[in-house]
């Protein structure tokens, strides 16, 4: 029967395993680990099942049903072809020889030499499965770094009070201590709190840019020059590239190393918590602490031009992920980089700008900016004022919106913002969306004034209704 499988099986092993293919299952097993009762397995027919899930798949919402301006996780549009393209090489196994994958590993090198491009940078790793193990990978390398330098007193991290939550926690995962530095009133780093917390001790600087307030920090070449001052690297949360792709790079802003999730800001959906890839692109000093494999191509005067997986790196700090990292993410980001070319990135970027600002302002006098004047791709509005006034928290607005039809916004974050909504409509979206999400917020702060018990009550449109969070995070349900 295994013979059989084999035969059959697009993914089944090419050639049968040894000793395996002739005799029953229940001979080559231990009797100890064998079943006495036959499996219980619910009886269903095909069309119950195909319904069953097609009524779930009904209940979710996701960007291919409506506008998704969840900030900072730039939920665009993710173009169909790349899919298709992603799944030309699904089923090859890793464990391949070198030898037998030379175009897939053609295709990954190409998108690290874009990627380098894209970033000024000089070497990367595709390894990292997401933005958050990008970070840790990196402190990881920020921390090899010191040691190969023979700067044990390198111990600190500074890191903005703007920033994603993932940062602190990889910081102190990868053993370095946190310092938080307040943003000003711009909504960008304090300079003279920095200056102060500066010192020897200053490891890495995290910082990310344009922040989560979608500001640029317009200051970063002289905040660079500070830290490289005492010995420090400058490290750039890269999660928010879309809001400056094709305009401006981590590698000319004085950032040594830098981490892109690829699921964002080049295709590949990823509600729900997957999956990623969180690139970590280096400048030389910080090559050769990359993890390993690295994939590198012969060019010498003896190469061929073939790709390779290089295991010979003493000072790596390893392997970070199985296999060589989330391949098929990377091939979606490659598709789309291709497809739009230099000019389509930089358009991108473009109306990423243009749309988050034109919705800023179109919402301005309804719930206004916590930081005013022009964002990047995001910004982050406030609701104080909305709460103060009917007793309408922010938490109810983003409710009241699933009724209209629209994901919430990001809410509650960064930590700086009371009442915080952050918007990031994302360059995919038309005109028409802009103004009908504006719409919809102007109509639910008319009701708070109006009628606020219908914006209190709501989600009253959606398959559950208000959920009790605090009890949905404890005693979460992940079966029925
Ligand atoms: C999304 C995000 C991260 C974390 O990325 P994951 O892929 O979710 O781990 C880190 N920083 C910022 C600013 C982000 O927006």
């Amino acid at each position: 029967m295994l013979k059989e499988l084999h035969k059959m099986g697009r993914r089944g092993p090419q050639v049968p395993v040894s000793g395996l293919e002739d005799r029953p299952i229940s001979e080559i097993l231990p009797k100890e680990f064998l079943r006495e009762e036959p499996l219980s397995m619910p009886e269903l027919s095909e069309v119950e099942v195909v319904r069953h899930f097609v009524n779930l798949s009904n209940l979710n919402y996701g960007v291919d049903n409506g506008f998704y301006p969840l900030g900072s996780c730039t939920m665009k549009y993710n173009p169909k072809i790349n899919e298709e393209v992603a799944a030309w090489f699904q089923d090859i196994h890793p464990a391949l020889p070198e030898n037998r994958v030379q175009p897939l590993l053609e295709l990954l090198y190409t998108l690290q030499q874009d990627l380098l491009e894209i970033t000024g940078m000089d070497a990367i790793t595709l390894q990292p499965a997401a933005g958050a193990h990008g970070e840790l990978t990196s402190l990881l390398m920020a921390k090899a770094y010191f040691k190969d330098h023979g700067l044990l007193e390198k111990d600190t991290v500074i890191i903005p009070d703007s920033a994603h939550g993932t940062n602190p926690a990889s910081a102190t995962m990868a053993g370095f201590k946190v310092v938080t530095v307040k943003s000003d009133e711009e909504g960008l780093v304090d300079l003279e709190q920095l200056k102060a917390l500066v010192n020897d001790h200053t490891a890495v600087f995290m910082l990310t840019n344009p922040n989560t307030l979608g500001k640029f920090e317009k200051n970063i070449l002289g905040i660079a020059q500070l830290i490289h001052g005492v010995g420090g690297l400058m490290y750039c949360d890269g999660a928010n590239l879309n809001g400056m792709l094709g305009w401006a790079r981590p590698g000319d802003m004085g950032f040594d190393f830098v981490h892109l999730n690829l699921h964002k800001t080049f295709s590949t959906p990823h509600g729900g918590g997957g999956p990623g890839s969180g690139p970590v692109a280096v400048k030389k000093a910080l090559e050769p602490f990359l993890p390993k494999p690295v994939l590198v191509k012969a060019e010498d005067e003896d190469g061929d031009g073939s790709y390779h997986w290089d295991y010979d790196r003493p000072r790596s700090i390893g392997k970070v992920r199985s296999n060589f990292g989330n391949i098929l993410v990377a091939l979606k980001a490659l598709a789309y980089i291709k497809s739009l070319g230099g000019a389509g990135l930089r358009e991108v970027g473009t109306m990423a700008v243009l749309n988050a600002n034109y919705m800023r302002v179109a919402m301005e006098d309804t719930l206004p900016t916590a930081y005013p004047g022009l964002c990047k791709h995001e910004y982050v509005a406030t609701a104080e004022e909305v709460k103060k006034r009917y007793g309408v928290k922010a938490q109810d607005i983003a409710k009241r919106l699933l009724d209209k039809g629209f994901h919430a916004p990001t809410m509650y974050f960064p930590l700086i913002v009371k009442e915080a909504l952050m918007i990031e409509p994302t360059e995919t979206e038309t005109k028409e969306n802009l103004d009908a999400f504006v719409q919809a917020i102007k109509e639910i702060v008319e009701e708070a004034a109006t009628n606020p018990d219908v914006v209190l009550s709501a989600p009253h449109d959606t398959p559950v209704r208000r959920l009790d969070e605090v009890k949905a995070n404890k005693e979460l349900k992940v079966r029925w």
